[in-house]
């Protein structure tokens, strides 16, 4: 590379880590993975140690954290809340004993876990706790007394009456971020990447009853200014901390030099898999408070500690089959069955395999040993084969010709990747066809979920969406079935009878017509009243509205020339479900102005707000662009708020929102 071209790069790498820096730390929703950015940091580190001449003021390597949540209120830290420096094998770790060890002659260390959270601070008077902040971007933090309080881990008042500065790590436990997650999946919101976002994304939170809800934790390791409590090492800081009634983690360890550091290393990865909070490396101290000036800092971190990462967890296992699922356009998807392994905190006994391509693009054969990777909540993957193992009879993999559940032949159908079955009356995709009917965003019948559905379809009773509104003739019979008490058969059936009045929107999108998602259903319930017009719309007038291009009109064509469809249709009409939508009165408060919607909205559903926003004449998008009038900012916002920012596009919060509508 020439000299112009590592300048360009050094540029390059900075915009990137500064944007993923905002989506890590203000959106807490990272778009790439640690070890992706922990390389890319180190590629600009390198390059600014060679071309310091570089470097650019803004650089994300002489910077904590970096951005500000904006609505939060901000208060300054007294003493910086530095980050820390990271090492990603023994050598390195070495290293880093060797450089102290130049400095300073006789000092000992001690390791701690580390917790994979955020960090926090808190403040103390006469006993009393009084605030809480952010680690922000180490000089200002947010002040999240309020959602610290929500926090019963920490103590609010000390057994000591004292005033103190203390730091820690708020972390959510895994058991608990499932939950959240499995809460967040099921109300079609978007989950959490890993549990240090979750943390974040549950603290940092104007309404503390959000925090209440998410039940955090938090650990201490930390005293600012110690001295003034006769505290020497970070031994007895721990142990101070005990005795204020701090919760410390018990896994601390005291260590005489390097190679006990090491020794404890391989002990800690062992013990942090069974534990229900997520640990990313041991952070390893000089115990000696008195040597710390001498060993110095750099601007960003102390240089008396470092953080020993842990690689990021691929596990080998064996793929002892692949199996293939339909969904309910028919896309056939492989998935690996592997030979049960315990990853990043869950057994994995399933991964995606993708497509065929991938497949056969990595040779990978049943009887293989495979990597798989998984990285918090992300689902597993396989990542390659370990072919140092492979058996020689091994069959290379061949894709299906026929649909695993019905037995047609699968065709490419316009992907190139993907195979579809198209038989409309395949059972595998019926079954998804149903489980997808009574969801949430389409027809919303509560108590209907895939579990049961799977059940009643098992036993004949459905056979088809339709048949949902024949179980009322059933009562008896569903009563006798496993998990349906009386309660719950009474409320199934009243979710049932109450689905009926759905607007027409809600219905057309749970037909599952190919392409067709809730946006484009509201298009259509909004041009067409009932589902007999729609029926008879031509290519021609689908083609002419908004946001339709010629694969969905030719969806929505196609799938009102199949017989079948018209029967099912014929027969929800019979069973009293004929949705219609009103026709509205023009607002033309938003005509011509485009909204694009990000993150969770205190009280407005996402449907409920894009409702308004076409009711008013406005129009929704998925992608801010320069068009984009206003973007719509909740909870847990995605890197659409980032690319708003950059654009310098209207943000407004659901409260403004509803002023713009006079509510
Ligand atoms: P860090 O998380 O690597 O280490 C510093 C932090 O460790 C401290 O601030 C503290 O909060 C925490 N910690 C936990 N246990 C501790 C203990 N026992 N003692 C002391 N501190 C403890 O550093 P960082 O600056 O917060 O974040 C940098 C890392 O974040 C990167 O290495 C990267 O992996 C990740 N990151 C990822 C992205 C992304 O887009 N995926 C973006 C930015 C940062």
């Amino acid at each position: 590379m020439n000299e112009q071209n590592i300048q360009k790069r050094m540029n390059q790498l900075v915009d990137l880590l500064n944007q993923y820096n905002y989506e890590y730390y203000v959106l807490d929703n990272p778009s790439v993975e640690d070890a992706e950015y922990d390389n890319l940091i180190m590629e600009l580190q390198e390059l600014e140690n060679k071309y310091p001449q570089y470097q650019k003021e803004d650089s994300p390597t002489k910077k904590v954290g970096a951005f500000l949540k904006t609505d939060l209120a901000t208060i300054v830290h007294k003493n910086p809340m530095m980050s820390l420096g990271d090492v990603f094998n023994i050598e390195e770790l070495k290293d880093f004993d060797s450089k102290i060890h130049k400095i300073v002659d006789h000092y000992t260390y001690v390791t701690e876990l580390k917790i994979d959270g955020i960090a926090s601070s808190v403040h103390y008077e006469n006993g009393l706790f009084t605030l809480g902040a952010t680690r922000g971007n180490g000089v200002t933090g947010e002040n999240i007394t309020k959602n610290m309080l929500m926090i019963e881990s920490l103590p609010k008042i000390l057994s000591k009456k004292i005033t103190i500065e203390v730091r820690g790590e708020v972390y959510m436990k895994k058991s608990i971020l499932e939950m959240v997650n499995q809460k967040r999946r099921s109300e079609g919101l978007g989950v959490f990447a890993n549990p240090r976002n979750a943390a974040g994304g549950s603290l940092r939170q104007l309404d503390e009853k959000i925090t209440k809800e998410r039940q955090l934790d938090q650990f201490s390791y930390t005293i600012v200014n110690p001295e003034n409590y006769g505290v020497q090492s970070q031994l007895e800081a721990l142990n101070y901390l005990k005795e204020l009634g701090f919760s410390v983690n018990p896994y601390f360890k005291h260590c005489q030099d390097i190679d006990e550091v090491i020794k404890a290393i391989a002990e800690y990865d062992q013990l942090r898999k069974n534990l229900d909070y997520a640990t990313d490396g041991v952070v390893i101290k000089v115990n000696e408070f008195a040597l710390y000036d001498a060993i110095g800092y750099t601007v960003k971190v102390p240089k008396w500690a470092i953080a020993y990462k842990f690689p990021a967890e691929i596990v080998t296992t064996q793929l002892k089959d692949i199996i293939f699922t339909v969904g309910r356009t028919g896309k056939i998807i492989p998935n690996a069955v592997l030979d049960p392994v315990y990853i990043a905190g869950t057994v994995v006994a399933r991964a995606t395999l993708n497509n065929e391509d991938f497949i056969t693009s990595r040779d990978i054969r049943v009887g293989d040993y495979v990597r798989v990777r998984k990285a918090g909540e992300i689902i597993p993957e396989v990542v390659d084969v370990d072919l140092s193992r492979r058996k020689l009879d091994l069959k290379p993999f061949k894709m299906l010709k026929y649909c695993p559940k019905c037995g047609s032949p699968i065709i490419k159908d316009g992907s190139d990747v993907l195979y579809f079955c198209k038989n409309p009356e395949c059972g595998g995709r019926i079954l998804e066809g149903i489980i997808h009917f009574a969801s949430r965003p389409a027809m919303d019948i509560e108590g209907l979920g895939a579990k049961q559905i799977e059940q009643l379809y098992t036993m004949g009773y459905l056979t088809d969406a339709t048949d949902i509104y024949l179980l009322k003739d059933y009562e008896k019979e569903l009563l006798a079935l496993d998990r349906f008490g009386q309660k719950k058969v009474a409320n199934l059936l009243e979710a049932i009878e109450k689905s009926k009045e759905n607007p027409l929107d809600k219905f057309i999108f749970g037909l599952g017509i190919r392409f067709i998602g809730a946006k484009a259903a509201k298009t259509l319930a909004k041009h067409y009243h009932s589902i007999r017009e729609l029926k008879d719309a031509t290519y021609e007038e689908l083609l002419a509205l908004d946001d339709f291009g010629e694969i969905m009109a030719n969806s929505i064509v196609s799938y009102f020339q199949n017989e079948k469809h018209i029967e099912l249709i014929n027969k929800f009409i019979a069973y009293g479900l004929n949705p219609t939508s009103e026709v509205e009165e023009n607002s033309l408060l938003f005509n011509g102005l485009s909204f694009v919607l990000t993150g969770t909205l205190p009280t407005l559903t996402r449907e409920e707000a894009s409702s308004l926003i076409e009711k008013h004449g406005g129009k929704t998008s998925s992608s801010v662009s320069k068009n984009t009038s206003y973007v719509l900012v909740g909870e847990a916002a995605g890197s659409k708020l980032a690319k708003a920012q950059s654009l310098g596009i209207k943000i407004i919060n659901e409260e403004e929102f509803k002023q713009m509508l006079g509510k």
